[in-house]
């Protein structure tokens, strides 16, 4: 299982973190050790002092695919779910000085929380919106039309270079509103309304 994301695809945070508007596709990737399951608690590494939040919306592949075109992605995708790619933003930053790989800042042991799938029909999913509460706080709010690249977009850019198998996952960007986290925290993540991801901080 292959799981990638997609770095500043909403134009309000990639202002926040003062990162240009792309012209094609931000892509990196997280191993599948990366993976924090629904209902899991995220224990803050020792290596960093300012671990982010980032909640987003994450698509799983349904089947097979290379160089799909834009129109077809939509029968390649079997779920959606809410997931937080966890991000140790002091990392990032020393990483983009440099301009070195990020796998150390996002891909670590437990980086991507991803929730419970539904299956939703692609117009569901053009419209779909989502939030995330910490602590019972709103901190972050997106809906799908405001990406910067499309779904389809992302999909068809990804499996142009990499072939995609049945249940990779594609984490789409996050909206403004990204932030620390510390311990004891709660983050409360839904889709459409519905609470699909919930994880504590330890
Ligand atoms: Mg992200």
């Amino acid at each position: 299982m292959k799981i990638f994301c997609v770095g500043r695809n909403y134009a309000k945070h990639a202002e926040e973190l003062k990162n240009e508007v792309p012209d094609s596709p931000v892509i990196f990737m997280k191993p599948k050790t990366a993976v924090l399951a629904n209902g899991l608690s995220f224990y803050y590494p020792e290596f960093s002092k300012d671990i982010h939040y980032e909640g987003e919306l994450v698509v799983r592949i349904s089947k097979s695919a290379k160089s799909l075109k834009k129109e077809r992605v939509k029968d390649f995708i079997d779920g959606v779910t809410m997931g937080i790619d966890f991000t140790a933003r002091d990392i990032q930053v020393q990483l983009k000085e440099k301009g070195l790989p990020w796998e150390l800042a996002k891909s670590f042991d437990f980086s991507a929380a991803v929730g419970e799938f539904q299956e939703l029909d692609s117009d569901q999913i053009k419209s779909s919106s989502f939030t995330v509460f910490k602590n019972g706080e709103l901190v972050q709010e997106g809906h799908v039309r405001e990406m910067i690249f499309s779904i389809e977009e992302i999909i068809s850019f990804i499996s142009s270079r990499f072939t995609l198998h049945k249940g990779d996952l594609i984490f789409t960007g996050t909206p403004a509103g990204v932030g620390p986290i510390h311990k004891d925290d709660c983050f409360e993540l839904f889709l459409n309304k519905k609470c699909l991801l919930v994880t504590d901080i330890k």
